[in-house]
């Protein structure tokens, strides 16, 4: 018989999404007459933009007629689209990027979980608690860590607690790591980074050697001028870290996949003998070996994400899900809970009234309001005591959700 990857192993069998899945089917069941509104997973549910499909659509039809057929694209990306993202979303922020520094990629997920392909075994890893599950997981996966202690915490990994004392943005690590995650506007807390905050970062990183993985998948959800929507806009950055972007949030691409990871040119990385490795050229090797790129069609529709109409009608939505997210955040407020985020962000993280754990006010919103969110200990131990609320949801539900939560608060 062959050998597994035991690291696989070392996982904690109930993901977060599969044992509210559970929860809620059974539910569900037993009150078939409920109806149940979702504010849990992070999935968009708004329709494509007329600009956005009307591109889409063409370009199939272009598949369909041997003069125009596309075969195989390179890996990287079509520089149609690589070529307007620089122009269109880096360049207002001041921000130059060469073509080759941008790989488009069919989402976020997979490049922040292969990214640690090019890195050594031997990098010390820190992490935020509370997280996305990815990069605590795919770090478990590949082998960088022990077994889990009691609390979830990963031997082997550096765990940076963000919690209300420190205003849910992480502070230093207190020993030297390698590869540090950052991710802003965050999900689960909704906390965004100031550009001086980033800049504290950026400096640690280039006093320190380290890199920073920025995953940027809710830039677009940034209102406030003054917030950065790139690490690139800060001094030193391109020497020091690799951003992710994705189609998911900012365009209702969770379906349709795409995105892109940028590598700049500068950003080196050591062997164990002391010579320099660029580590844009490695990541070239392994998306053109492990890849093959993103469908034509795709890579159509994403760049009219960025046409004067595309943009238009996406901003439309993104506007339409942060007055959602208002909703939600003065909603439950005016009923006494303490809530974060909400604010240049898609995601509302509450303080569990009475100081209840994560799951048992997981069964309260759902057995007494039908509502559901995500328990804030399923992103990490320091996200026990809050929850998760997603301004995804379709505005009527919204409502009805904060209105139902609102009574049953009152109730006690
Ligand atoms: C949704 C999300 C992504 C995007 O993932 P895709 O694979 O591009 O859909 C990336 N990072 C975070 C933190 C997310 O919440």
């Amino acid at each position: 018989m062959a050998l597994a990857n035991e690291h696989y192993l070392k996982l904690k069998a109930g993901y977060l999404f599969p044992e509210i899945g559970r929860r809620v089917r059974a539910f569900a069941e037993a009150n078939p007459q409920a109806k149940v509104i979702r504010l849990g997973i992070g999935d968009v549910t708004r329709a494509l933009p007329q600009a956005i499909l009307k591109a889409f659509h063409e370009a199939v039809d272009e598949l369909g007629v041997e003069k125009s057929f596309m075969g195989y694209g390179p890996e990287q990306g079509y520089d149609f689209l690589i070529d307007t993202i620089i122009e269109k979303s880096y360049k207002p922020l001041g921000v130059s990027l060469k073509t080759s520094e941008i790989f488009i990629s069919d989402g976020s997920k997979c490049d922040t979980a292969n990214i640690l392909d090019i890195f050594s075994l031997e990098n010390t890893v820190a992490i935020g608690d509370p997280v996305y599950p990815v990069y605590n997981d795919t770090n478990v996966m590949i082998g960088r860590t022990g077994e889990a202690d009691e609390k979830g915490y990963y031997k082997g990994l550096v765990y940076m607690p963000c919690t209300e004392a420190n205003g849910f943005f992480p502070a230093y690590p207190s020993q030297k790591v390698d590869i540090i995650y950052l991710c802003f506007p965050n999900n689960p807390t909704g906390a965004v980074a100031t550009k001086e905050q980033l800049k504290g970062w950026v400096d640690y990183a280039l006093a320190n050697d380290s890199i920073i993985f920025f995953d940027a998948a809710y830039e677009a959800f940034i209102t406030d001028p003054a917030i950065p929507h790139s690490i690139y806009e800060i001094e030193g950055a391109k020497k020091c870290a690799i951003e992710f972007r994705s189609f998911s949030k900012t365009a209702g691409f969770t379906g349709v996949r795409c995105a892109l990871t940028v590598v700049p040119g500068e950003l080196l990385a050591k062997t164990r003998d002391g010579k320099t490795v660029e580590l844009n050229k490695l990541w070239n090797r392994r998306q053109t070996t492990k890849f093959n790129g993103v469908s034509y069609p795709v890579q159509k529709a994403a760049a009219a994400v960025y046409s004067d109409e595309g943009w238009r009608q996406t901003k439309e939505i993104i506007d339409y899900y942060m007055e959602n997210a208002r909703i939600i955040r003065e909603g439950l407020s005016a009923a006494g809970v303490t809530v974060f985020g909400g604010v240049n962000a898609p995601y509302i993280w509450l303080k569990t009234p009475g100081g209840i754990s994560s799951w048992d006010f997981f069964d309260k919103l759902l057995t007494g309001c039908n509502v559901v969110g995500t328990p804030g200990s399923g992103f990490g131990p320091s996200g026990e005591g809050y929850f998760r609320l997603s301004a995804f949801g379709n505005r009527e539900n919204v409502i009805e959700a904060v209105e139902r939560i609102r009574k049953n608060l009152k109730q006690g």
